[in-house]
């Protein structure tokens, strides 16, 4: 049994969705190069201030990824060597490496076994006098618990960086995610809710110090030409992206409710198929399907089925951070946080992006019980 050479379906594609928006993206990159000026330039501030208000937060300030805006995140809070951040285990590796990065140590704490989010009830059992922060991560899409987790960041005098990568537009108890955090990072790669041609992110904040500090930090440490207050890096999103971007933002909402209504198609078509443990819902949580993941204690196999009927799925995450090789230093070993490591066992994300067909969907939820009808 060999997969399909070409996936009938693929797992991404940005194809449709930028086929849809062709002549406008030309448009607005001829625009950026005709007028010649690629960094810090009218294209930034006008991007800042939509997405500021796409989010509901006064600030938003754009930077040259999400790892950079996690870190610069953390560097305008002060964070740094001798301090703890506390992570969720079942995220991308960039969550803990940007705590790594400014020196800090990363705290991990398991998944909660229904939602996959950080298990808020196990938060507080971490906290030591060195813990200065936690980063909630609003994995697939999904808002972690943002009540709970401000009343224990308040209790504890700790602040929040809401990972807000993978959850533009989601909303928890009304309110957008990316909202929440004294700061809040985010990550415009080309296969996010709002991705970029190329590497972007933002940090979003209501406070004006915060603000301040992230857009010296991204440039040297300087606003004014030649006077360097802090020591800070090369981290801007430049021009043509933040011209990509705010396209991409007019078509946002309607892209949002393109997902949510695939993944509830997903949701009415494999409920009662199998084993399939479906994403969980919370009518507190506005869901945005970044990626739809289910589980099934047969994942392995089922994939490799859906792989030679040409249907391509993904693994999100395969292995948790702390058994990566690059945190062996940390100690941790298997079995150490059970939740996150059933959870990379047995989650699989099916194929969803802008354009995928009716038919396409159908395919898939077709040969995913086939799968089953077979056993
Ligand atoms: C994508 C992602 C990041 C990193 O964003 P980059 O722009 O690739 O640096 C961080 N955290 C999470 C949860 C992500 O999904």
């Amino acid at each position: 049994m060999t997969p399909h050479p070409l996936p009938k379906i693929p797992f991404f594609s940005l194809q449709r969705q930028h086929a849809m928006i062709e002549n406008e993206l030309i448009d607005v990159m001829r625009q950026v190069t005709d007028r010649n000026w690629f960094v810090l330039g009218e294209e930034l501030k006008n991007f800042e201030a939509n997405y500021a208000a796409f989010s509901q937060t006064k600030y938003a300030a754009g930077v040259g990824s999400g790892f950079d805006a996690l870190t610069l995140s953390l560097r305008a809070l002060n964070i740094g060597v001798g301090d703890e951040v506390i992570v969720p285990v079942n995220t991308f590796i960039a969550t803990w490496l940007a705590v790594t990065h400014v020196g800090a140590v990363p705290v991990p704490v398991d998944a909660d076994p229904l939602s996959g989010n950080i298990d808020v009830d196990k938060i507080a059992g971490v906290i030591s006098t060195r813990t200065k922060a936690i980063i909630p991560v609003h994995l697939y899409g999904l808002s972690c618990e943002m009540d709970k987790i401000a009343e224990i960041a308040r209790a504890s005098d700790l602040k929040i960086i809401e990972d807000n990568a993978q959850a533009h537009g989601a909303t928890f108890n009304g309110q957008r995610t990316g909202s929440f955090g004294h700061c809040n990072a985010t990550s415009f790669y080309p296969s996010k809710i709002l991705g970029a041609c190329g590497d972007g992110g933002a940090v979003t904040t209501n406070d004006t110090v915060i603000y301040n500090t992230v857009c010296k930090l991204r440039s040297y440490g300087s606003v004014e030409k030649h006077h360097h207050e802090v020591l800070g890096v090369n981290s801007r999103l430049d021009e043509l992206q933040a011209a990509v971007l705010d396209l991409k933002m007019q078509h946002l909402d309607k892209w949002i409710n393109e997902r949510r209504g695939m993944a509830a198609f997903y949701i009415d078509a494999l409920t009662g198929v199998g084993d399939i443990v479906l994403p969980y819902s919370s009518p507190r949580c506005r869901h945005v399907f970044h990626l739809f993941v289910v589980r099934t204690k047969r994942r392995d196999d089922l994939k490799k089925f859906l792989d030679v009927s040409g249907i391509e799925t993904a693994i999100h995450y395969p292995m948790p951070p702390y058994l990566q090789p690059a945190y062996a230093a940390l100690g941790y070993k298997q079995g150490d946080f059970p939740v996150s490591e059933d959870l990379s066992r047995t989650s699989l994300s099916l194929p969803l992006w802008i354009g995928m067909r009716a038919e396409e969907l159908e395919e898939v939820t077709r040969a995913i019980r086939d799968f089953y009808s077979r056993a």
